[in-house]
């Protein structure tokens, strides 16, 4: 048996959008932010939250998916032989996570390059990683790394560049309270620890075709 079990379907202008969930973990999360809804005062029964408990949990389950993706077979699936051996550059990927500090939402933007050694990737499956190391609990600094690792060990080209701008909610709304301010991590391997090579990613990424 699938171990999604619950099934919802919302049409939207012909396409037929259907989410998955696993109603045993839909129901057990649910049941525990009934709880969290008393804990800060609130009254479950009113009419706005009657269905907040179950909403929480689906939206949660769709925000930690990528617990359920394997990245490296994702690749591994779009790989093709090719000679090309200049930097692939793929930026402003859109990045939404959650911290693992505050559960609350960080994001941003991504931008990836990396230098092909003999096989390229299909390149709507680099947003597909990024996507699938920040659908989990992270922190950035480990979600830049993982990404960098995935390829590298994956594609195994000359060299990977990955850098993640990021708001972070948790600095934004609570704490410090500095609302504007963007975290910035990178991580490079290969050919992109030369400083050359990763001048020039850093000004293709900064550069704007306009
Ligand atoms: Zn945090």
């Amino acid at each position: 048996m699938s171990k999604f079990q619950q099934f919802e379907e919302e049409e939207q202008d012909g396409y037929l959008k259907i989410d998955q969930y696993n109603e045993k973990n839909v129901e057990r999360i649910a049941e525990h932010y009934t709880d969290i809804l008393q804990a800060i005062g609130e009254d479950p029964s009113r009419e706005g939250l009657i269905k907040t408990p179950e909403r929480v949990a689906k939206a949660l389950q769709f925000l930690t998916h990528g617990y359920d993706v394997d990245a490296a077979e994702l690749l591994r699936g779009a790989m093709f032989e090719e000679e090309y051996s200049q930097m692939v550059v793929v930026k402003d990927i859109e990045v939404y996570s959650m911290c693992e500090h505050h559960m609350l939402p960080f994001f941003g933007k991504a931008h990836i390059a990396y230098i092909p050694n003999g096989h390229i990737v299909g390149l709507s499956k680099i947003p597909r990683v990024v996507d699938v190391f920040a659908r989990r609990l992270q922190v950035q600094e480990r979600l830049t790394n993982e990404i960098r690792d995935c390829i590298q060990e994956t594609l195994k080209p000359a060299g990977v560049a990955v850098v993640i701008e990021c708001k972070h909610m948790c600095m934004a709304m609570r704490g410090v309270q500095k609302q504007n301010s963007v975290t910035t991590t990178s991580a490079f391997t290969g050919a992109f620890q030369n400083d050359v090579t990763r001048s020039e990613f850093l000004r293709l990424i900064t550069a704007s075709l306009g």
